[in-house]
């Protein structure tokens, strides 16, 4: 579920990262944004839908830009809109950011930021990476041999938790992207005079069978023609570059012989991004971003409506079994 393809080269970025966004496509997603740098602007189109209304909205734009980050998403904060969708902006326009997965203390670091006089524009968890990544960004004028992008990256991240996957890109930055991961996969592809980032190999391998496949509690660096990996204490990782065996015909398919297979071997991934952010641990509990409805008033509803066709009308048909079951018991209490 959900993909990130971050750019930088010395090719024409839009193109590229929407024809990878396209070769993740197959993940399920509910929006699909991009962000690129254009002359120390960052230029954000975002659409709800499939990822062509993406292309479309986009065509009739002019861009030269050579770097670029772009996203489809999966909403688990915040309904389904323009607005949640990301690429997100800080609210000073410097920062842009893609995120696969949960920030889990997003609520208190976004009342801080926002005692700091930072402002929100939408209701995901997200927006407070790219506003923390803004707020360090302020602060951190002098990182000697470091990028201050980086730095502000990688203090931004030490005080997050959730599962990762980002690509941050900043207005002031040309030739700069940072990724991090920590639980949701993030991909380097190393090709000749480019660089790319990906949640799946899928979304790159039609520029470079090269790959960095990045570890948990890894940020990268990414410059122009050059990249390097660190731990979230700024110590140096010595990269693998692998090489993928797989040309781009076969890229949704992986290394299986059809999709069938590939879906058997998919699951354990589905049912995790699926799960991802809707578990409460500590209340032992699901947690759904729509029905935020105490147990007290739950359980004075007295008529459910479930609706669902295929695979949602079988659900639909083990909760009615769930909810009806106590009906007697609190009939008789
Ligand atoms: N939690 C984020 C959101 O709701 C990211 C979802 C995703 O992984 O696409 O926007």
């Amino acid at each position: 579920m959900c993909g990130i393809v971050g750019y930088l080269g010395g090719r024409n970025a839009t193109g590229i990262l929407l024809e990878g966004l396209q070769r993740l496509e197959y993940r399920g997603y509910d929006s699909a944004g991009l962000a690129t740098y254009n002359r120390g602007s960052l230029q954000v189109t975002k659409r709800v839908g499939r990822v062509k209304k993406l292309v479309g909205a986009v065509s009739g734009q002019p861009s030269r830009a050579k770097l670029g980050i772009c996203h489809t998403r999966w909403a688990t904060h915040g309904r389904v809109t323009e607005e949640n969708a990301h690429p997100h902006l800080s609210c000073d326009g410097k920062i842009a950011l893609v995120h696969n997965g949960v920030i889990e203390n997003y609520a208190p670091i976004k009342k801080f930021l926002q005692s700091a006089g930072y402002t929100f524009s939408s209701q995901t968890d997200t927006e407070i990476l790219s506003n923390l990544i803004a707020y360090h960004y302020r602060k951190e004028m002098d990182c000697g041999e470091n990028s201050r992008l980086f730095e502000s990256v990688r203090k931004a991240l030490l005080q997050v938790e959730g599962t990762y996957g980002i690509a941050v890109i900043c207005a002031d930055c040309p030739s700069e992207i940072i990724g991090g991961r920590n639980g949701s996969p993030l991909i380097l592809g190393v090709g000749s005079k480019e660089i790319l980032l990906a949640s799946d190999v899928a979304g790159l391998v039609s520029r470079t069978p090269k790959v960095v496949y990045l570890n948990d509690g890894e940020i990268v660096h990414i410059r122009e023609g050059d990249f390097s990996i660190s731990t979230l204490d700024a110590e140096a990782i010595h990269p693998v570059i692998n090489e993928v065996d797989w040309d781009v015909s076969e890229s949704a398919l992986g290394h299986f012989p059809h999709y069938m297979l590939k879906e058997i071997f998919d699951q354990p991934e589905a049912l995790e991004n699926a799960m991802r952010g809707r578990f409460s641990m500590d209340k032992s509990t699901a947690k759904f971003g729509g029905l935020n409805v105490t147990p007290q008033d739950f359980r004075q509803i007295d008529r459910f409506r479930l609706c669902g066709c295929r695979t949602a009308w079988h659900a639909c048909v083990c909760l009615e079994f769930l909810i009806e079951i106590p009906l007697p018991q609190r009939a008789a209490g």
